[in-house]
Order: structure tokens, then C-alpha cells, then sequence
């Protein structure tokens, strides 16, 4: 979703919309895929607005910096 690249499932991280906000990891609805341990596939899908079209929904920039920081630090 980030930068376009294509790579096997195992590789990729998938982002969902859960109770509580942004969850990584298998679940239900519709999710979000960026390659695992990239920081930067990460920040090219959030400047393209990928988020909330990948999940429908709407996505909070506070939102996306916790989970930026739960993945990358
Ligand atoms: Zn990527």
C-alpha cells in the first residue's frame, strides 16, 4: 500500500480499524497492507492518504503517530 511494491504475504504487515483504534494483525473488516519493518513504506502510504481509503474510514493523524511508534519507534 505504501510503496507500491509487491511482496509475498508473509512479508507484509496488515493494519485493520479495531474497537480501540488501529490494530496490526489478522481481523476482521477491511485492512491495510505495507511491507513489514519498513518505516518508510509506512510514511509514502500516510503522505498518499492511503489509510482511510484502504480502510474506508476515517483515519486521525494522532492515530497514525501511535501506531507509527508502536511499529518503529
Ligand atoms: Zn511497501
Amino acid at each position: 500500500m505504501g510503496c507500491r511494491r509487491r511482496a509475498a504475504t508473509a512479508r507484509l504487515l496488515r493494519v485493520s480499524r479495531g474497537a480501540d483504534g488501529l490494530v496490526v494483525g489478522p481481523g476482521a473488516g477491511r485492512g491495510a497492507w505495507l511491507c513489514a519493518g519498513s518505516a518508510r513504506c509506512f510514511d509514502l502510504a500516510v503522505r498518499a492518504g492511503r489509510f482511510p481509503r484502504a480502510l474506508r474510514a476515517e483515519v486521525a493523524a494522532t492515530e497514525l503517530d501511535a501506531l507509527r511508534i508502536s511499529l518503529f519507534g
